[in-house]
């Protein structure tokens, strides 16, 4: 059986032709953007700040740093890596340095009462499991005084959307619907990005009738996913990003 994921179904959106390069042909290009990498990296050590909160302990800020320029020295970045403008590696590891140390004192000391991180969640949108989503949340907490979970999101780019983008953001909800279907359907899930490179917080719910609006047009797009044959490129700034660029027929690959 066929599991979906946000990106998944968001690459499909973007460019039918990417999605079969990168879901049905399976073409691996090893190169990534320096600012994936450095998201990740980022990710990572915010995943461990918070695995050590859930273990009683808060670790200083020189820690939180120490453990990020490990897995920064642990990456190959002679691998490919596409660099934008003329903004140097160190200029990349400065940008995670000062990210974290803002979301730090920004937070600290973490007390909002996280469950788990990098939580996987497997879903099916409907009662015969024939449409599943899989993904992980950066981080779920439980807040004590409301009462409702949060599902919360890590961004490290410098693009900033607008409210209403963020509003119609589909995989935040995505996450609760399967969050209610684990706890309740009257459960409160608060989702919450935070904008590290802004330094800034955005929350918002959904009620019960976005999110089951939200489910009906993803067993939608999943069913024409399946029942797609020829998948066309589609041309947009994407492109700029896409791996498969050099191979794409919109680029005059064959
Ligand atoms: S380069 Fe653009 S059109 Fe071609 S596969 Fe990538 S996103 Fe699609």
């Amino acid at each position: 059986m066929e599991i979906y994921s946000y990106s998944k179904l968001s690459t499909f959106e973007q460019c039918p032709l990417k999605y079969k390069f990168r879901y049905i042909d399976k073409i691996i290009i090893p190169e990534k953007t320096i600012e994936s990498l450095l998201g990740k990296i980022i990710h990572k050590a915010l995943e461990w700040l918070y695995l050590e909160v859930k273990n009683g302990v808060i670790p200083s800020l020189d820690d939180v740093l120490l453990f990020y320029t490990k897995k920064w020295q642990e990456e190959d970045f002679s691998n490919g890596i596409i660099m934008n403008g003329n903004l140097t590696l160190s200029d990349y590891y400065n940008r995670g340095i000062q990210l974290l140390t803002n979301y730090y004192f920004k937070h600290k000391p973490f007390d909002d009462n996280t469950l788990d991180v990098e939580k996987e969640i497997i879903v099916s949108l409907d009662e015969f499991k024939n449409y599943l989503i899989r993904g992980f949340i950066d981080r779920l907490a439980y807040n004590l005084k409301t009462c409702e979970y949060e599902i919360h999101d890590y961004k490290t780019s410098n693009f900033l959307p607008s409210r209403e983008k963020i509003s119609n953001d589909k995989q935040l909800a995505l996450y609760s619907f399967a969050i209610k279907k684990m706890f309740g359907e009257n459960k409160g899930v608060l989702l919450v990005w935070h904008y590290l490179a802004h330094n800034l917080k955005i929350s918002l719910k959904k009620t019960n009738d976005e999110i089951y609006k939200l489910k009906e047009e993803t067993i939608d797009l999943i069913k024409k996913i399946k029942s797609t044959k020829n998948f066309s490129p589609c041309v947009s700034r994407f492109c700029n990003w896409c791996e498969y660029k050099k191979i794409c027929p919109a680029f005059g690959g064959n």
